[in-house]
């Protein structure tokens, strides 16, 4: 009878919490908006050179993090003072989604639990953010670590719903592979779809597809890296242009888009201008979309 009445009283505390999680609201921050490679320098100091990342945070206790760029090392310093539980997912293990990870504060603090999802294809698990820390490439090892970093290696969908993260994953068009993610609370929703081509020469993934996985998000992060000047030479890159972006956010129903994953070369000034150009075309073809063009340190609620 104890285990039944144990197990009871364990089924309303999830219920109780769950409930909770639900009417908290999502706060979307960024860290990092840059691709490809760090690009610091006065040319890029007002959208930012860091490489990418993404907090969400889920009421005071849940920090879920995507990708692990440089941008992630200044989010710890902010994540320092207060010890909430942190899930850390990323797209892909290409250099400028997990380089920042070693230079993050809350891995050095002894009572702070990081959940950290290795990237998987197929049945291969890629740990690159624990491996590149190996004494060689970086000084201090993991074993050296004093934070309760787990890896997880459960299916992420079932675990973050146990802590009250929704989360769906599409396939991304990439070289080397690369997801989507899809998070959703309280009835609002943020899509996180970077290093993308929508349209790539082999077709992987299809249009349709990333319209239907888009489908009525409250707001939609989205690559676009390129602009019509890159093609077609940077045709199967892995990247989407600026219409693409909209075109998708336009087809899917988005109510906010943001650009992200700006080239390396593109200056403040030709981001300014993508964000001009951008606004002015949604609001000539009436589509009731707002677009930002990210920036380190843009703030959202949702
Ligand atoms: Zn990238
Ligand atoms: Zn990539």
């Amino acid at each position: 009878m104890l285990w039944k009445r144990l197990s009871w009283v364990n089924m309303v505390m999830i219920i109780v919490c769950e409930d909770n999680i639900m009417k908290q609201k999502m706060k979307v921050k960024f860290w990092g908006v840059r691709g490809s490679i760090p690009s610091p320098g006065m040319l890029t100091s007002k959208y930012g050179g860091n490489t990418p990342c993404v907090s969400i945070h889920l009421g005071e206790d849940k920090t879920l993090i995507l990708d692990a760029g440089t941008g992630i090392r200044q989010l710890g310093k902010e994540l320092e003072p207060v010890l909430t539980d942190i899930f850390l997912i990323v797209t892909h293990i290409h250099w400028d989604h997990i380089q920042g990870f070693p230079f993050f504060a809350p891995l050095f603090q002894k009572d702070r639990v990081i959940y950290v999802f290795p990237y998987q294809r197929g049945e291969t698990m890629f740990n690159s953010l624990f491996v590149q820390m190996d004494g060689a490439h970086f000084p201090v090892t993991m074993d050296h670590i004093p934070s309760k970093c787990c890896l997880v290696t459960e299916d992420i969908t079932v675990f973050m719903r146990q802590h009250g993260f929704y989360i769906t994953r599409i396939t991304n068009n990439h070289p080397g592979g690369a997801y989507g993610f899809r998070v959703e609370n309280n009835g609002r929703s943020v899509v996180y779809i970077t290093d993308n081509e929508l349209f790539p020469p082999g077709g992987e993934n299809s249009w349709n597809s990333f319209v239907d996985f888009c489908r009525d998000a409250d707001l939609l992060i989205h690559d676009a890296q390129y602009t019509e000047q890159d093609m077609p030479y940077k045709h199967g890159w892995g990247h989407s242009l600026v219409e693409q972006a909209v075109g998708l956010a336009a087809s899917a129903g988005v109510k906010h888009l943001v650009l992200f994953h700006h080239d390396p070369d593109r200056t403040d000034d030709e981001l300014d201008l993508i964000q001009e150009r951008t606004s002015r075309e949604i609001g000539e073809r009436g589509l009731d979309i707002r677009c930002s063009v990210a920036y380190e340190g843009l703030e959202l609620e949702l």
